[in-house]
């Protein structure tokens, strides 16, 4: 089967990896792609929103499936756009329905879906502009630290936490009133601020059974110790130590199940992977908030560590046969280090040639930000590389994965050297 899947990160890369390990993939082609998933598929230059672009690709090339990496195109509706097209309409794409989209498009949406179905998740309200008043007499209401969020998609920089009462109704006015994060806050959530500690757990629906796939834990800041501005993510590691089988019980019973469910009750078609940001307070898991595709660089240690068929399931999630389906686990650990652009997430350089790729030994290197110039693979981003090891224990696998950085090089060339050290 000839497969496009959407997308250019770290994300994409690995799930092409994986993709690429199935009998049942024939051809891959990747759009639009980056250095390193050009060395192993096709590239086309097609934008993922660009829906009539990504048709044309489609019935031109004999696609037999479109795996969608990215949240925008889930979020603009390419699954109903192919359900929908007489042309497109028996090309499976994986990933929610436009309806399904809105657990991460709207946080109030997310909010209302999970108080529908009694899953734990942090006491909250939304405000609009009109009712900014009510909005700053319900932060009275609540102790700090304060949580804004931005209801659409900012890019995940929508949220503020703020421990200053006056601060947090200067900032819900800045939100509502004068557009700080433009539609997105347009309407924004106050909720309850919970004490705990983050992981995230990833599931893959076919909008009637489900399974569960390894949890992880990202790194999203800048900074040594967890400190400094967010990122997109400097590394990632997987499975968490502190999800026991007794933690991730609660997790099946009280949150995985009642979110399928629910989808079903409610009539969402849902094909596609749920990301669920959970925090564990005391034992206990609540839900911080749900993505509708794979995280990044999440996917960088969850794909490697996922023995079975990634294209058996993805044909089993798109015919709900998924319940026919065992996974299979590595039974270790596996680590993820990005290496970034100096200067991000704020201003970086891009076009630094880098060197030391064809070094590595025992890590595979996943390409986020790069690309293939006069012949030479050239940071075009600011994440730039994802270094991914496997290890008996974290020691081993994230020591691999930094002996691994030391023989890469690029100008301005930066990543963390205390990923997973928490957790020891
Ligand atoms: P991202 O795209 O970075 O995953 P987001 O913008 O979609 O995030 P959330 O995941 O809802 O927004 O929140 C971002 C971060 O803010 C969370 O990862 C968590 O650290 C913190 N946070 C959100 N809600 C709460 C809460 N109720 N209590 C404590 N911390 C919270």
């Amino acid at each position: 089967m000839t497969i496009l899947l959407l997308g250019s990160g770290g994300r994409e890369h690995a799930l092409a990896w994986k993709m690429l390990q199935s009998l049942h993939c024939t051809q891959l082609f990747v759009a639009p792609g980056n250095a390193g998933t050009a060395a192993i598929a096709t590239n086309v230059d097609i934008n993922p929103n660009d829906f009539q672009a990504v048709k044309q690709f489609c019935l031109a090339h004999q696609v037999g499936m479109v795996v969608v990496g990215p949240e925008d195109p889930l979020v603009n509706g390419i699954y109903d756009f192919f359900k929908n097209d007489v042309e497109l309409t028996a090309i499976p794409v994986i990933g929610p329905s436009k309806e399904g989209a809105q657990l991460e498009g709207s946080k109030e949406y997310a909010k209302q879906f999970l108080v529908r179905h009694h899953i734990p998740t942090a006491r909250y309200e939304s405000f609009t502009p009109e009712t900014v008043e009510q909005g700053c007499a319900f932060l009275e209401s609540l102790t700090a630290p304060y949580v804004l969020k931005a209801d659409g998609l900012a890019a995940g920089k929508g949220v503020l936490i703020l421990t200053d009462l006056e601060e947090a109704k200067t900032e819900l006015r800045n939100m509502l009133v004068h557009a700080k994060f433009g539609s997105a806050s347009a309407k924004v959530v106050i909720e309850e601020f919970l004490s705990g500690i983050e992981l995230s757990c990833f599931v893959l629906t076919d909008g009637k059974s489900y399974k569960i796939l390894p949890t992880a834990k990202d790194y999203k800041r800048i900074g040594e110790g967890d400190t400094g501005l967010n990122t997109g993510g400097m590394g990632a590691v997987s499975p968490v130590p502190f999800a026991d089988a007794a933690f991730m019980e609660k997790v099946e019973t009280r949150i995985v199940k009642p979110t399928i469910a629910g989808l079903q009750q409610e009539n969402i078609e849902y094909k596609g992977f749920v990301f669920i940001g959970l925090i564990k307070v005391g034992d206990d898991p609540f839900v911080i908030e749900y993505n509708v595709r794979m995280g990044d660089p999440e996917t960088e240690v969850v794909m490697p560590l996922l023995q079975s068929d990634l294209v058996a399931i993805f044909k089993a999630v798109a015919e709900q046969q998924l319940d026919t389906i065992t996974l299979e686990i590595d039974p270790r650990s596996a680590t993820t280090i990005m290496v970034v652009s100096g200067g991000y997430p704020e201003g970086y350089e891009k076009g630094k040639t880098i060197s030391g790729l064809e070094a590595v030994k025992d890590s595979i290197v996943f390409h986020a930000g790069t690309k293939l110039q006069e012949g030479q693979v050239v940071s075009h981003g600011g994440r730039v590389l994802a270094v991914t090891s496997y290890g008996e224990t974290y020691q081993e696998a994230i020591k691999k994965s930094y002996q691994n950085i030391a023989k890469l090089h690029f100008d301005k060339m930066y990543y963390r050297t205390d990923i997973g050290f928490d957790l020891f």
